[in-house]
């Protein structure tokens, strides 16, 4: 049956040969926001629907034709988490921490589901790094939240993305322009998709975010924001605006970008590429500050950002973005018979506690398929142990690359190993890839 060796629509699978550069991306995110003073937070897949009704806004895209949403056999509604910020804050509102120091600071690794329609860097089960600095309205604290994904990016040694900055005000300039707006949009009401058309009334900013190409034509002409901020809103994002500059950030303002998600308030951002298609948002975030007493816990001023793994790597790879070499296996110990098989296995797990890759036959392979293995899996290094070198407690180790061997005393095995490793681990470190997890490398120099 094809449904048994087919993965759901709009699904990915992540392969052994891949799944180094999701480890790198995934690395370097966690390691700059630990800079940054982040730390992680991990939350459920599922919550109730009414978080996200709430949270993400029901007149929003996500929350009206995006969710995976159920009863349980309890008859609760659930929902898998379409984004990550409203499970994050129920979590610290559930758990108090937003009584204790301010800011908080939290960043996430999550899978996320929205049911659209599958395309290039567009899933259906996707996967955010997302960050939310808890409990500060300054524009220092946006420009930090920026200036953090710009490390990221570079970091990557990704180039090309520009960002795309805008404010979208509060609730007090929002009531003006919201009018503006409607008035704008009744006027072409009957050439507006229906979904649309109900936004008019409730929420008509989300039209300014509607995929469908009538409406997003119409929205061109539609008044922008900008004109309508109040006094504080438009100070706020004239510091942010110095502040970039100042950290020698580069942007545009972009006074389209209002962000899918209802939450939002003053400052929003996307970081976009030109070399991916039409869906070119990588990053995309901004501050949130009434949600948290939405949800039901104390007024606290918050900003965030997310950003999508595959539209990241797709990124990456179109743009020829270098990734760090995998970890090769460092040594291949081949035996013959069973006394020596013992004896491998005992030699590859002391290499392996010293931080080795190492490996030794679990097949049972004649010596020459061990040979072959060891050369298909590209190890560096490879012997084999017999009833000879058992009595003579020598091996002849062989360089694979090189075809050279030397005559090494079993027990010194490790040394040689050690002495002959360190070499690569310069040149990965000259290459300048700063992160060094993912590499084998003897603990002992770790930094
Ligand atoms: P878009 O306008 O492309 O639909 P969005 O505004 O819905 O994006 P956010 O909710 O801000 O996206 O999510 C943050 C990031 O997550 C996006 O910038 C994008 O990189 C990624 N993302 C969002 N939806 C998907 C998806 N369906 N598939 C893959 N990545 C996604
Ligand atoms: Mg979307």
């Amino acid at each position: 049956m094809a449904i048994l060796t087919k993965a759901p629509r709009g699904t990915q699978d992540v392969l052994p040969e891949q799944s180094a550069k999701w480890q790198h991306v995934e690395r370097t995110a966690l390691k700059v926001s630990e800079l940054f003073g982040f730390k992680e937070i991990r939350f459920p897949t599922f919550e109730h629907t009414e978080l996200f009704a709430r949270g993400v806004g029901d007149s929003t895209d996500v929350v009206q034709k995006e969710m995976y949403t159920f009863n349980d056999k309890g008859d609760r509604s659930i929902t898998l988490r379409p984004e990550g910020t409203a499970g994050t804050m129920r979590a610290l509102i559930e758990h108090g921490v937003l009584g204790g120091a301010l800011p908080v600071k939290v960043s996430y690794l999550t899978s996320c589901f929205r049911y659209e329609k599958p395309q290039a860097g567009r899933l259906r089960e996707f996967h955010q790094f997302g960050a939310e600095l808890v409990g500060a309205a300054s524009p220092a604290a946006d420009a930090e939240m920026i200036a953090m994904v710009s490390q990221i990016f570079d970091q990557l040694q990704i180039e090309g993305l520009s960002l795309e900055i805008n404010s979208i005000g509060c609730p007090k300039c929002r009531a003006d322009y919201n009018n503006a707006l409607r008035e704008y949009f009744r006027s072409h009401e009957e050439e507006l998709c229906e979904t649309c058309r109900g936004r008019l009334d409730r929420n008509p900013m989300r039209i300014l975010d509607c995929k469908s190409p009538v409406c997003s034509k119409i929205a061109e002409g539609a008044p922008v924001i900008l004109d309508y901020l109040c006094d504080d809103c438009r100070e706020h994002f004239e510091e942010l605006q110095e502040r970039l500059s100042d950290l020698g950030i580069e942007y545009t303002v972009n006074p389209t970008i209002v962000r899918g998600l209802d939450y939002y308030t003053r400052t929003v951002f996307e970081f976009v590429s030109n070399a991916i298609g039409a869906q070119g948002t990588v990053c995309g975030g901004g501050r949130y500050d009434g949600l948290i007493e939405l949800l039901g816990g104390p007024a606290t001023p918050s900003i965030g950002f997310a950003m999508g793994i595959e539209r990241l790597l797709l990124l990456m790879e179109k743009t020829g973005v270098p990734f760090p070499e995998e970890g090769s296996v460092d040594i291949y110990v081949g035996s013959m018979g069973r006394r020596a098989s013992l004896e491998a296995a005992n030699i590859v797990n002391s290499l392996r506690a010293e931080g080795f890759r190492a490996e030794s036959d679990v097949v049972g392979r004649s010596v020459k398929a061990q040979m072959k293995y060891a050369d298909k899996i590209g190890a560096v290094f490879s012997c084999i142990i017999g009833d000879s070198e058992l009595e003579n407690g020598k091996v002849a180790v062989k360089n694979m690359k090189q075809g050279t061997s030397d005559e090494v005393e079993l027990d010194e095995l490790i040394e040689y190993i050690y002495e002959n490793r360190l070499g690569d681990v310069c040149g990965a470190l000259e290459d300048g890839f700063s992160d060094l997890d993912g590499m084998n490398i003897p603990p002992e120099i770790k930094f």
